[in-house]
């Protein structure tokens, strides 16, 4: 075995990897960017090593500086993980040349499944059943336009260099393919640097059902059954699971052989995965499963075979590059149970799942269960990497058991300072066909509207958050920012009011704090009276006379996460969001509450006025803001004017001053 290798990944799976070569004793080498200086990967290795700058371009893609890590470091041999340099054979050949073993596939294997049309023709030749299409050399528009009719529409445009469902459009009619396939190749060429595309039959009811196949240096091949990757958005895996639902003994069978004859055509050694198309529309066959490509690395997903098999296969993996035979036979192996794996990712699954970058200001995962990440509270998520920041992996003695732990265990997540999809996540656990294991690829498209928006906040959110804004959930420390957002005491005495902004909706909620940690508050026209206790790290329990809620609330800066319900709800406080400044008492002044601009003066001097009507509309920071009268009364002057840019504070108007009763 070896004694020292090197890890040319970062995030979790370099993590991961790092666990088990200090299970078996091996001594670690990390690689970082500067953008990785102070990661956990590079904490958790026993040395680490700077290969350049945060672009992975000119660090973690490039060659010979990690190479030279090796050199530097006596590492003997290579774990690339996925992505990245993962399944580049000129990279493996130059490991190999410089004399490290790299812990995968021989380069000859990997150019061997690179590309999908070459792909499929030797799996054709070795009798594996390929997706029907055409996957050839002319690459003619009017050509592939009567490949397209030929092979029957809807059809799938993919580039052949294509990975992370990149470059692939479907195709409903052909008056739409010459569009569908110049914009297929666009992004391939821009993606890939190779705009070559196949065509192929667009499954009616797609499954992706995959099989993990382990070979060795000593001609072993075995087959590690299946996954089912069916959640997908975008054609990108969401949450995977296995055994696939529904499977059969003889599918598995028919599967599983067809998976190691492709991983035997090409003389595979280590970890690889054979991804199959399954046409549902009939029920699970054994005569409609295609073959797709080969992923000649360990997935993403392989957690989820690990639960099920009790192995750990990057000890295999370690264990086959050093050249030991399969640590199991075909016979050994079997399935306990069933597991499932989610992908957290900061991103905004509401906003058409656009990435989302900040500072961890929370990253609290549940214990007891498996939780795969590569970060800690007061870590960056930048935008240099994949957004994907943890894996929560679940096992159960059945597919119930074990999703209704995933789903526990996602609503357990209290993550803040990045959006996460972890609400979309659970939803999606919910999901009545995705309970029942009836799955296919175009589940989360048909069911979006009610698995993507966040569900909008109910008032007893919204005053929880409201109270936190004003920094009324503890006592305050020196320099708190939220300092500043009290004191405006507007209505009377006690009531406060504040704003708080969601998704661009600006809320004003009034508040008042009584005795032994009750509040009334206002939020809109509804009124809510609660009492709160508090524990540990943000956790509250709040009592609404009729039920009692428990809550977190995070606040960092002037953003507030609120976690209730198995949502999250991030709000943003705004400073200075009276309607007056202290020393225009009375509440007789409307202030612009930002900088901004006066989109819309709803009223002029001489009217008259209730209190909450709306008054002036601004907009600032992409928002718009609707400034609403403080109390009843008359107006005497208006001070602004639509286009008017105004600074923060600024008068916008005034009511009648009131007489005194
Ligand atoms: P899986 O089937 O394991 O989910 P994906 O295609 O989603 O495979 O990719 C796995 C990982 O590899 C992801 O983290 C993804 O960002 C990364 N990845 C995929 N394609 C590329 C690529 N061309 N270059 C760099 N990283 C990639
Ligand atoms: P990538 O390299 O991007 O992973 P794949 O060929 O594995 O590309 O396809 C990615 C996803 O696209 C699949 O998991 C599946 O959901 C969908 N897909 C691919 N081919 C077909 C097809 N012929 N019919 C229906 N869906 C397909
Ligand atoms: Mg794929």
């Amino acid at each position: 075995m070896f004694k020292k290798i090197l890890i040319a990944n970062r995030g979790e799976i370099a993590c991961r990897i790092t666990r088990t070569a200090r299970k078996l004793g091996i001594a670690t080498v990390a690689v970082y960017s500067d953008a990785d200086r102070a990661a956990l990967h590079v904490q958790m290795a026993d040395e680490a090593y700077r290969i350049g700058p945060a672009e992975a371009a000119r660090s973690y893609l490039d060659s010979g500086a990690i190479i030279e890590a090796c050199r530097q470091s006596g590492a003997e041999a290579v774990h690339p993980g996925y992505g990245f340099l993962s399944e580049n054979p000129d990279f493996v050949e130059a490991v190999t040349a410089a004399g490290l073993v790299f812990i995968g596939p021989s380069a000859q294997a990997i150019r061997a499944m690179g590309l999908k049309d070459a792909a499929k023709v030797l799996m054709e030749q070795a009798g594996v059943p390929v997706v029907p299409g055409y996957h050839g050399e002319n690459q003619e528009a009017e050509f592939l336009s009567t490949q397209a009719e030929a092979v029957g529409y809807p059809v799938l445009i993919k580039a052949r260099a294509g990975g992370g469902g990149k470059g692939m459009r479907r195709v409903e009619r052909p008056e739409a393919f010459a569009a569908a396939l110049a914009s297929a190749r666009r992004e391939a060429e821009a993606s890939f640097g190779d705009g070559r595309v196949l065509v192929e039959k667009y499954m009616a009811k797609p499954r992706h059902i995959e099989v993990q196949v382990f070979g060795d240096n000593h001609g072993g091949v075995v087959h590690l059954f299946e996954r089912d990757c069916s959640a997908q958005r975008r054609h990108q895996k969401v949450i995977e699971e296995a055994p696939a639902p529904g499977m059969t003994a003889e599918m598995r069978e028919a599967m599983g052989t067809a998976a190691v004859r492709a991983a035997q055509a090409i003389s595979y050694s280590g970890a690889g995965t054979v991804e199959f198309i399954a046409d549902v529309s009939g029920g699970l066959r054994a005569d409609r499963f295609f073959f797709m490509e080969m992923n000649t690395r360990l997935q993403v997903e392989h957690p989820v075979t690990e639960a099920i098999t009790g192995l750990d296969l990057v000890e295999w993996q370690l264990r086959v590059a050093a050249g030991e035979p399969l640590p199991k036979t075909q016979a050994e192996l079997s399935i306990d149970g069933w597991a499932f794996e989610a992908r957290l990712y900061a991103e905004n699954a509401a906003r058409d799942f656009l990435p989302s970058t900040g500072r961890l200001a929370r990253f609290d995962v549940p214990d007891g269960i498996r939780v795969d990440s590569g970060v800690r509270a007061g870590d960056e998520i930048t935008a240099f990497y994949d957004p994907m920041i943890a894996k929560v992996i679940t096992h159960g003695k059945d597919r119930a058991e074990a999703l209704g732990r995933l789903s526990g265990a996602l609503s357990q997540c209290r993550i803040a300072g990045v959006t996460t999809n972890a609400g979309f996540l659970g939803r999606l656990c919910r999901e009545p066909h995705f309970a029942a294991g009836d799955v296919d690829t175009g589940l989360i498209e048909r069911e979006a509207a009610t698995l993507l928006p966040n569900p909008l906040p109910s008032a007893r959110v919204q005053a929880l958050a409201a109270i936190a804004a004003l920094g009324l959930l503890d006592p305050p420390g020196e320099d708190d920012p939220w300092q500043r957002l009290r004191g405006f005491r507007l209505w009377g005495a006690s009531w406060q009011s504040v704003f708080i902004e969601q998704e661009g909706q600006v809320l004003e909620v009034r508040v008042a704090a009584g005795d032994g940690r009750r509040f009334d508050v206002a939020v809109g026209d509804v009124g809510l009276s609660l009492a709160i206790r508090s524990g540990a790290e943000g956790r509250v329990l709040v009592d609404f006379g009729d039920r009692s809620v428990e809550a977190t609330v995070v606040r960092d800066g002037l953003q507030i996460t609120l976690f209730a319900g198995g949502e999250s709800h991030v709000f943003h406080a705004e400073e200075a969001a009276g309607l007056q400044g202290e020393d225009e008492a009375g509440g007789d002044v409307l202030a612009a509450p930002m900088p901004g601009l006066v989109r819309l003066v709803q009223v002029a001097a001489g009217a008259t006025v209730a209190r909450g009507d709306p008054l002036v509309t601004m907009e600032a920071m992409k928002m718009e803001l609707v400034l609403t009268a403080p109390r009843d009364g008359t107006v005497e002057t208006v001070a602004v004017a639509a286009g008017d840019q105004v600074s923060e504070g600024a008068v916008l108007l005034r009511l009648v001053e009131e007489e005194p009763e």
